[in-house]
């Protein structure tokens, strides 16, 4: 089930988008399960576009053709033709039936994408993943998501080996065969595109729980899951019931279906999948459990269950037209996700935990040769674009109309979005467009933000003039160019913002307001403020208020007036980020230390700070990442950082001081309790940050801290912090600790993963010898794609000066893996082949081993998907 097509096909272009001629209007599938082979019988209801006169064409990859007949006669091979991955019939009249019979072969599909076998022959299950077109492997159909359908779906399988038969839609019927076999059907009432279609079949166990929907319809929610993981299920559970109010209180969206079955496996090449009435997981976003699930890890299976059930309005009901408008469904529902995870848990920590994943995933996108606009304008394989931009930088443009519109204006804008656009295939065009008509604002201006890649640099200048007691601020926006784009228009850069006396009070601004937004449109313009009474320090896009990178000569104590004084809890932590980025570039070019001490003296004088939210605290003591500060410069070389980044958080130690840290850690460990409301979490994430930033200083004590932690540790966080701490500063009793882990939870893949992560984040040049060796675990393997990403991304993804070392070593390395993985599973090879995004902005000599490493990759067969990255790479 390799795809070793062409290597380089004709790109796919936006400005090639031809409604299609033909159109389902319903589908009665049939399946008869076998692990491994499957058979598909499709009935296809066909319509043609009666403005277009082409011969009916079909999607199928890896289809095994058994029967074919158009109207019920069998077709002969003059009658059709099949070749290159599409059937193409002649003559169809328009209302015809087409009928398919196919075999295909679940556990040869190592690729994850189609019908395929999760776990073993003996024990695991079969499942479908269709987005973005992995329904071609199934059974043949026009697959694109602007082909809406009706679906039946029958399964019939062996009772004993297949007891439980899942498909999406409504149950309508089951019952029992001759020969120990059985079927179940289900009923779609709402038309769908193919990529929505899903599957399930095998042995698995479930919870279940009614609920009513604000409109009054009784719902049963059903999770399923491995015999040896249900129990793991019941806080996805709650998640799933929160998710669910929150979608009709915030957006007035109820579920439209009798039940909502979602289903865990440990092979999946992504997140999670929303398919219409039966989303099927990653088990790393739902299964959790107090005694393997750390803190983050709970966070984040409430929010891909948010976002996966947010789907079922935005993407489900209202899809997308073509895969160029992906962001239409992405970027909307991780903006609706991110609002309804700030309103779970705390709405500015969501904020810096979303900022900081967007500068460190797809800031660097936005810098590099697979730069693409949120809406790209053509690609070779679509499944390289669920990407980083399409996604978060998708969702911050959402935010940025939300906030054009206000609450309401937004809410009345999405209400008049789902209503013209429910049952439809829709292009941002409909969804701007909706969101302007409601409120009277022709929007058209933000559709450039869609069309256009790269990180727009924004600088400020503000000038006081204290005879007029005015004060005036001047914009400036510039984008660099990116590959295929040399010139960049002006953008709308909505600037939120409010100004601060030198004492860190709020001034009144328009109207008694002590916010404004002021939006920058044009490439410079100067925005007065008057009436204020002492030259002030101005917090800029508060709330990160655009996805730019911003630019103001502050001084350091006025970045520290903003540290202590800023409401926008965001915009503390960006002073933080800023003062910390000062220190660093002074310690770089060995300037001073004027920024290192105003933001150790600053964080130090917070650290006693009994009213500052703990976990706010140890966001606040964390510098920008290693890839955040190796964005900023030429010539990286990724030892230098990790080395400059280590002293600056050993400075930041010394001058809270060892003794303060230490004391913390002990009261942070005397008040520790394993419960996961916000301030248990916010007292773990303060004691890790302590801990790390103690190791530092006096390493044997914050060791001994650690391994007493590890010791006694009652929740995953504290184990896996400890854990982390020991190994990566390579203390005598990171050994034993690692094997006891390995014991505890040799039967946990999860769990295991995490084991496999910890060491591949050992720093610097040992961290290559630690993967190989972990490479032969028997535990490892390159068929699963979490173990991969555990150990092979978290190191050359994860793990700067781990991955790029000096001799080059490194990139041969993952050269060498990424072939070997690509015969698997080209998409979780092609994503890991993003690791050497970057590549040209390295010191010469790194720079000239990964050239030769990605080039002797692209010399080789490849993927659609690996061949399309590594091409990129190489361009760019
Ligand atoms: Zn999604």
């Amino acid at each position: 089930m390799t795809a070793r097509d062409e290597q380089t096909p004709s790109p796919i272009r936006l400005a090639d988008y031809r409604p299609p001629a033909w159109a389902v209007e319903r589908i009665e599938l049939e399946f008869d399960l076998g692990i491994d082979t499957s058979e598909v019988h499709s009935r296809l209801h066909l319509r043609r576009d009666p403005a277009q006169d082409a011969p009916l064409r079909l999607d199928g990859e890896g289809l095994e053709l058994l029967a074919i007949a158009l109207d019920g006669q069998p077709l002969d091979a003059s009658g059709y033709c099949y070749r290159d991955n599409v059937l193409e019939i002649d003559r169809v009249a328009d209302g015809s039936v087409l009928e398919t019979r196919v075999r295909i072969r679940p556990a040869a599909n190592t690729a994850l994408e189609g019908l395929y076998l999760s776990g073993s022959r003996e024990r695991g299950f079969l499942l479908t993943q269709c987005e973005a077109e992995g329904f071609r492997h199934i059974t043949f159909f026009p697959d694109r998501p602007d082909v809406l359908t009706r679906y039946t779906v029958t399964l019939r399988a062996d009772r004993e080996r297949f007891p439980v038969l899942l498909a999406g839609g409504n149950p309508d019927g089951a019952g029992a065969l001759p020969d120990g076999r059985h079927w179940a059907r289900f009923v779609d009432p709402y038309p769908k595109p193919c990529y929505l279609f899903a599957l399930v079949a095998g042995r698995l166990e479930k919870l279940e729980r009614d609920y009513v929907t604000a409109d009054g319809r009784h719902v049963a929610l059903v999770i399923w899951a491995e015999p040896d993981v249900i129990e793991c299920c019941h806080y996805a559970m709650d998640a799933l019931e929160r998710a669910m109010r929150w979608d009709e209180r915030a957006y007035g969206r109820n579920f439209d279906l009798d039940v909502f079955h979602v289903v865990a496996t440990h092979d999946f090449n992504m997140g999670a999948m929303e398919n219409k009435g039966l989303n099927i997981f990653n088990a790393k976003y739902l299964l959790a459990d107090p005694d393997t699930t750390t803190d983050d890890e709970y966070r984040a299976v409430e929010a891909v269950i948010g976002h996966e059930y947010f789907h079922n309005w935005s993407g489900n009901r209202v899809t997308c037209r073509d895969w160029f408008q992906l962001s239409l469904k992405e970027g909307l529902t991780v903006f609706r996700e991110q609002q309804f995870s700030a309103d779970m848990n705390s709405p500015s920590l969501k904020r810096i935990d979303d900022v900081a994943l967007l500068r460190r995933a797809q800031f660097p996108e936005d810098a590099g040769p697979l730069a693409h606009p949120v809406r790209p304008s053509q690609y070779s394989e679509i499944n390289n674009f669920y990407t980083a931009t399409v996604y978060e930088k998708g969702s911050e443009l959402v935010r940025m109309l939300a906030g054009r519109l206000g609450p309401e204006g937004f809410r009345r804008g999405m209400d008049l979005y789902f209503e013209r656009n429910d049952g439809r295939a829709a292009t941002l065009e409909d969804f701007l467009a909706a969101l302007g008509l409601a409120n009277g604002i022709d929007l058209a201006p933000y559709l450039a933000w869609y069309g256009q890649a790269g990180t727009p640099r924004l600088s400020g200048e503000g000038h006081y003039d204290a005879a007029a007691r005015s004060y005036t601020l001047t914009l400036r926006q510039h984008t660099p160019p990116t590959p295929g784009q040399p010139d960049k228009q002006p953008l709308p850069i909505p600037v939120k913002l409010a100004l601060f006396d030198p004492d860190g009070r709020m001034l009144p601004l328009h109207e008694g307001a002590t916010e404004q937004v002021v939006v920058l449109d044009t490439q410079e313009q100067s925005f007065v403020f008057p009436g204020v009474e002492r030259a002030p320090v101005p917090s800029l896009l508060r709330g990160f208020s655009a996805p730019v990178v911003l630019d103001y000569a502050y001084a350091p104590v006025e970045l520290a007036l903003l540290l202590t004084h800023d409401t926008d809890g965001f915009n503390r932590w960006e002073a933080a980020q800023q003062l910390a980025w000062r220190a660093y570039m002074e310690m770089r070019d060995g300037r001073g230390h004027e920024a290192l001490t105003v933001w150790g003296d600053t964080l130090a004088r917070l650290f006693d700070q009994a009213t500052l939210d703990p976990a706010l605290l140890a966001d606040l003591l964390t510098p920008p990442s290693e890839v955040e500060l190796a964005e900023r410069e030429t010539d990286v070389d990724p030892a230098r950082i990790h080395a400059l980044r280590q002293t600056l958080q050993r400075e930041l130690a010394s001058r809270v001081g060892a003794a303060a840290l230490a004391e913390r850690y002990r009261a942070l460990t005397a008040q520790a309790s394993d419960a996961l409301d916000a301030a248990s979490q916010a007292q773990r994430r303060l004691k890790r940050r302590v801990l790390e930033l103690l190791v530092l200083l006096d390493a044997p004590t914050a060791q001994a801290f650690a391994a007493a932690q590890f010791d006694r540790a009652a929740t995953m966080t504290d184990r896996l912090a400890s854990l982390a701490v020991l190994v990566r500063s390579g203390a005598p009793q990171a050994t034993e600790a690692l094997a006891r882990y390995r014991t505890r939870h040799a039967d946990n893949a999860l769990a295991l993963d995490k084991w496999f992560a910890v060491q591949a984040q050992i720093p610097g040049e040992p961290a290559l010898a630690r993967v190989r060796a972990l490479e032969a675990d028997s535990k490892f393997t390159l068929k699963n794609p979490n173990r991969v990403q555990a150990l092979l991304g978290t190191w050359a993804r994860g793990n700067p000066s781990g991955f790029h070392r000096v001799d080059g070593e490194g990139y041969r390395f993952l050269a060498a893996r990424l072939a070997e993985l690509d015969a698997l599973n080209p998409q979780v090879a092609a994503r890991l082949a993003t690791a050497f995004n970057g590549w040209q902005r390295l010191e010469p000599t790194r720079r000239e081993q990964a050239r030769a490493a990605v080039a002797g990759l692209a010399e080789q067969s490849l993927s659609r998907n690996l061949a399309e990255i590594v091409g990129n790479m190489l361009k760019g």
